[in-house]
């Protein structure tokens, strides 16, 4: 496994490389950080995961400063795994250039995180665009648990460069709470609390297999949660999956859930 700390050892490493798989991370690796690794080995030839706490993406300074590190505990998981490359850039690395034209989203898609944490996603872009640019995968991995992640950066990219974005499944822990670095801030009680609401959206689910949603039913499920689990939720939203319009149906939609648990904001869709 080679260890690459800055571009001018990244063009080195990658200038034969074809077929790569790409896995970018904010580190404090998990198995659902592992799942998307094996996936790569899978489909591709070679596998280079990026570990870079993103400074623009994070709208919240004491959000960006508390974000779990472990370096050491990252490396062994990711030589355990097999990963060919791991790229650990500098803020000054990633961002050498300055953009002529920002990157803005567009106002369909200022829904759900983007309405609530503001120019998250522009920052998102921003280090997508600039990594892909430099490492030039075939095929990207991302997971699922953050859909609304996955369908920015697909529009994005893909119309832009000839990489492609692969969807990967949530993982979850026992409970079915998904797996999060963030997780590790949480107390035992917080993380019951979390296991608690992904467990009534999977009942949401459930109960609305076959008839609609009735008006209003969300925003008191809202408040009951609040008041239930003792969070306080951004959002609880039913959507498409193709365009993430709102829907009333179960039938190709997903529950999106952001709320705030102990000053660590979590996210979740089923
Ligand atoms: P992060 O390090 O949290 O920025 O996540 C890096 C990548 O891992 C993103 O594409 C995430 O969607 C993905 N990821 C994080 N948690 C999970 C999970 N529980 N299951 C699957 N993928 C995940």
């Amino acid at each position: 496994m080679k260890i690459i700390l800055n571009n001018t050892d990244l063009n080195k490493a990658l200038e034969n490389i074809k077929l790569l798989g790409f896995v970018p991370t904010m580190g404090f690796l998990h198995n659902g950080h592992v799942s998307l690794i094996k996936k790569s080995k899978k489909i591709c030839k070679k596998t280079i995961v990026s570990i870079f706490i993103n400074p623009t993406q994070f709208n919240n300074k004491n959000d960006f400063k508390k974000y779990p590190k472990n370096l050491n505990n990252d490396l062994k998981i990711l030589k355990k795994n097999k990963v060919d490359f791991v790229y650990i850039p500098k803020v000054k690395d990633i961002y050498n250039f300055k953009r002529k034209v920002k990157i803005k989203i567009n106002s369909n898609d200022q829904i759900l995180c983007a309405k609530f944490r503001k120019n998250h996603f522009e920052g998102v872009l921003d280090v997508m665009d600039r990594f892909v640019k430099i490492i030039k995968p075939i095929k990207i991995f991302m997971g699922e648990k953050d859909f609304q992640q996955i369908y920015l950066v697909k529009k994005f990219i893909e119309q832009k460069y000839k990489s492609k974005i692969i969807s990967c499944k949530t993982i979850r822990d026992e409970e079915n709470l998904p797996l999060s670095s963030r997780n590790f801030l949480l107390s035992k009680t917080d993380i019951s609390n979390a296991r608690n609401v992904s467990q009534e959206l999977i009942k949401l689910k459930r109960q609305f297999k076959i008839k609609k949603i009735p008006k209003n039913f969300l925003l008191n499920k809202k408040k009951n949660l609040e008041k239930e689990f003792k969070i306080k939720i951004d959002y609880l939203e039913l959507r498409k999956l193709k365009n993430l319009y709102n829907s009333k149906k179960i039938l190709n939609s997903r529950f999106f859930i952001a709320y705030h648990i102990n000053h660590v904001r979590l996210i979740d869709n089923f």
